[in-house]
C-alpha cells in the first residue's frame, strides 16, 4: 500500500513536470535562463542545473520511447485514445513475434453522472485525475495508458511472455483494486469502485489494435451492466448480446417518445357496495409490429436500460391525465393505483414531481394512490425511499402494498410507511372458496389489518366463487379478471357506465357478492 501511495506521487510530480516544466515555451527560453543564472549565481548554477535537468526530463517521461511526441489528456496527463491505439498497433507484433502476449483493459468509475451531480466538475476532475495517477501506480515496466471518454481509462500491457487468461484476471483484479478506492476532496471522501473489461491479443476479433481495445471496451460495458465493481474477459458471444440489447433500447426509446407505452386500466370495487372504489394503472407497451406486449416481456429489458423512471414519468402522466378526464365525463373513479419501482422511490426529487404533475391537473392527493411492493418495504434500509413514501403519505397520497404475502414486510415497517391498505396476492386467493388453507390464511390477514386498521383488497379475483368467499370473510375491495380484465382508456367509460347501471338494477345484499 504504502509502495503504491510513493508509486502515485512520483506519477504526480512527474505529470506536474510534463506539464509545468517540458513545454516548448519553457524549453526555447533554457539558455537565456542559464545565462541569467551563471551572470548572479555564477558557476555553481550552470553546474547544479546541468547535473539536474537530465534528472528531471527522465522523469518528466522528456526520453519516454515513442511517448515523447505523443499529445496527452488536459486532466489526467494519459494518453489519448489515437495514440495508445498507436502503441498497441504496434506491440502486438511484436507481441506475437516472440510468442509473447499483450492485454488490454478498459476501467470505467462506476456511477460517474451520480459522483458529478454529488461533488461537481472541478471534483470530479480531481475522481479522474487520483484515479489515473493510482492506475499508472499499478502498471508495471513499459505498460501503458489512456484517458478513454468521460470516466474510462484503457491500459495495455508490454508485450511479456504467457500471459493466460488467470493472469490477466490478476492484472484486471490489481488494476480494479487499486482504481478503486476513496478520493478526498475538501473534507469529503468520494467512494469510488470501478468496473473492468479485458481482452488478451490472443483472443481479439481481429489482430490490430482496434480491435483490441474494441474487444475490451465490449467487455467493459459489458461488465459495467454487471457491476458496480463488475469484471469481465471478452467473449466472441458477447458482441452479439450488445448489439441485441442495443437494438432494444433503441426500440424502447422510441417506444417512450412515440406515445407506444402507455397504462391500461383494471377496476377495482368494493365488495361492501360493489361501486368502482378505483383503477389500477398496468403498463403495456402497444408495439407498431409485435402487438401488446404484457409488462413481464418489457420490464426487465426497462430496467436494465434504466429507464424505470422514464416509465414511472409517464405512468403518472397518464394516471392524472386519466382521472381528469373521468371526472369531465362525470364518472366516478375515486383513485388510481400507480405502481412505483424501487429505482423510482430512490429519487429524492420524486415527491416535487409528483405534487407538480397533482397540481397541473388540479388533482387531490387522495386521487393518485401509491403501489409499493411488500418486497420493497421489507427489505429497505435506503432513507431516501423511506422518506419518499411517508411524504407522499403525509400529503394524502394513499399508499397500497402490493402482493402482500410474499414478501415478509414487519408489522413496525407497515406502519413506517403509512401504509393504508393491504393488496393480498393472488397466491392467497385462489381458489379460496374450495381451500380451507386459503380461507384460514386469507382470515388471519384481514384479522391482521383489521386490527392494524388497514383496509384491503384481494388482488387477481377470477371467479364468482372466490368473489364470495372474500366478500364473505370480509375483505374491503376486489380486483381480478372475474370482474374486469386490465382495458384501453378509450373502453374505461363505457365499462363503468354499464356497472354502475347493474348495481342499480341488482343491489347486493351486504356479504354477497355479484358477477
Ligand atoms: P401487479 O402490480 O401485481 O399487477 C397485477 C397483475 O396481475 C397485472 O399483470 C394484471 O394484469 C394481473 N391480473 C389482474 N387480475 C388478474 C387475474 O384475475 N388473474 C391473473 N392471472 N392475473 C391478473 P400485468 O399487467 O402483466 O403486470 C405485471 C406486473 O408488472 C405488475 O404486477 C407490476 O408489478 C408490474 N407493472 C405493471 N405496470 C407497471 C408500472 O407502470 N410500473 C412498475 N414499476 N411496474 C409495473
Ligand atoms: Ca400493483
Ligand atoms: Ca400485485
Amino acid at each position: 500500500m504504502a509502495m503504491q501511495g510513493l508509486k502515485a506521487s512520483y506519477f504526480r510530480l512527474r505529470r506536474a513536470l510534463r506539464q509545468g516544466f517540458f513545454r516548448p515555451q519553457i524549453i526555447t527560453f533554457l539558455p537565456a535562463l542559464l545565462l541569467a543564472g551563471y551572470w548572479f549565481g555564477g558557476e555553481g548554477v550552470i553546474l547544479i542545473a546541468a547535473l539536474l535537468f537530465p534528472v528531471l526530463a527522465v522523469m518528466g517521461g522528456l526520453f519516454d520511447s515513442g511517448h515523447g511526441a505523443t499529445r496527452r489528456d488536459g486532466a489526467t496527463d494519459l494518453l489519448l485514445r489515437e495514440d495508445f491505439l498507436d502503441l498497441l498497433s504496434e506491440a502486438i507484433p511484436r507481441a506475437e513475434a516472440q510468442n509473447w502476449n499483450t492485454a488490454c483493459f478498459v476501467l470505467e468509475i462506476d456511477d460517474w453522472t451520480t459522483i458529478v451531480e454529488r461533488i461537481g466538475k472541478s471534483g470530479a476532475e480531481t475522481v479522474l485525475r487520483r484515479t489515473s495517477e493510482r492506475i499508472e501506480s499499478a502498471m508495471r515496466g513499459a505498460d501503458f495508458a489512456a484517458r478513454l471518454e468521460g470516466p474510462r481509462f484503457a491500459v495495455a500491457l508490454d508485450p511479456v511472455r504467457r500471459v493466460d487468461l488467470d493472469a490477466a484476471l490478476n492484472i484486471a483484479e490489481r488494476l480494479q483494486g487499486t482504481a478503486g478506492q476513496p478520493v478526498s476532496i475538501d473534507a469529503t471522501s468520494v467512494r469510488v469502485s470501478v468496473s473492468i473489461g479485458f481482452c488478451l491479443n490472443t483472443r481479439a476479433p481481429r489482430r490490430t489494435g482496434e480491435a483490441l481495445l474494441g474487444a475490451a471496451e465490449i467487455a467493459a460495458e459489458e461488465a459495467r451492466t454487471n457491476g458496480p465493481g463488475g469484471t469481465r474477459a471478452y467473449s466472441r458471444e458477447m458482441r452479439a448480446q450488445i448489439s441485441s440489447r442495443n437494438a432494444l433500447m433503441d426500440d424502447l426509446l422510441s417506444a417512450f417518445s412515440e406515445g407506444q407505452i402507455r397504462p391500461w386500466f383494471q377496476p377495482q370495487v368494493s365488495t361492501d357496495t360493489g361501486k368502482i372504489t378505483g383503477m389500477e394503472a398496468l403498463a403495456r407497451w402497444l408495439h407498431p409490429e409485435r402487438g401488446m406486449i404484457a409488462p413481464g416481456d418489457f420490464l426487465p429489458a426497462i430496467e436494465q436500460a434504466g429507464l424505470m423512471e422514464r416509465l414511472g414519468e409517464v405512468m403518472l402522466h397518464h394516471a392524472c391525465s386519466a382521472l381528469r378526464a373521468w371526472d369531465r365525463a362525470g364518472v366516478s373513479v375515486p383513485t388510481v393505483g400507480v405502481n412505483f419501482a424501487a429505482a423510482e422511490l430512490r429519487n429524492p426529487k420524486l415527491v416535487d414531481r409528483v405534487k407538480w404533475e397533482l397540481d397541473r391537473f388540479d388533482l387531490a392527493p387522495e386521487r393518485l394512490t401509491i403501489e409499493v411492493l411488500e418486497t420493497v418495504v421489507a427489505t429497505t434500509d435506503d432513507d431516501t425511499i423511506t422518506r419518499n413514501i411517508a411524504a407522499l403519505a403525509t400529503m394524502g397520497c394513499p399508499v397500497d402494498l402490493d402482493d402482500f404475502g410474499t414478501g415478509h414486510a414487519s408489522i413496525s415497517s407497515i406502519r413506517r410507511f403509512a401504509v393504508n391498505r393491504l393488496k393480498i396476492d393472488r397466491s392467497f386467493v385462489m381458489r379460496v372458496h374450495e381451500d380451507r388453507e386459503q380461507q384460514k390464511m386469507v382470515s388471519a390477514i384481514l384479522l391482521m389489518a383489521e386490527q392494524l386498521d388497514l383496509d384491503t383488497l384481494a388482488e387477481g379475483v377470477e371467479s364468482i366463487g372466490e368473489h364470495a368467499m372474500l366478500a364473505q370473510l370480509g375483505c374491503g375491495h376486489i380486483q381480478g379478471f372475474g370482474l374486469a380484465r386490465p382495458m384501453a382508456f378509450e373502453d374505461t367509460i363505457a365499462w363503468i357506465e354499464k356497472h354502475n347501471a347493474r348495481i342499480v338494477e341488482t343491489p347486493i345484499p351486504k356479504g354477497i357478492a355479484r358477477e
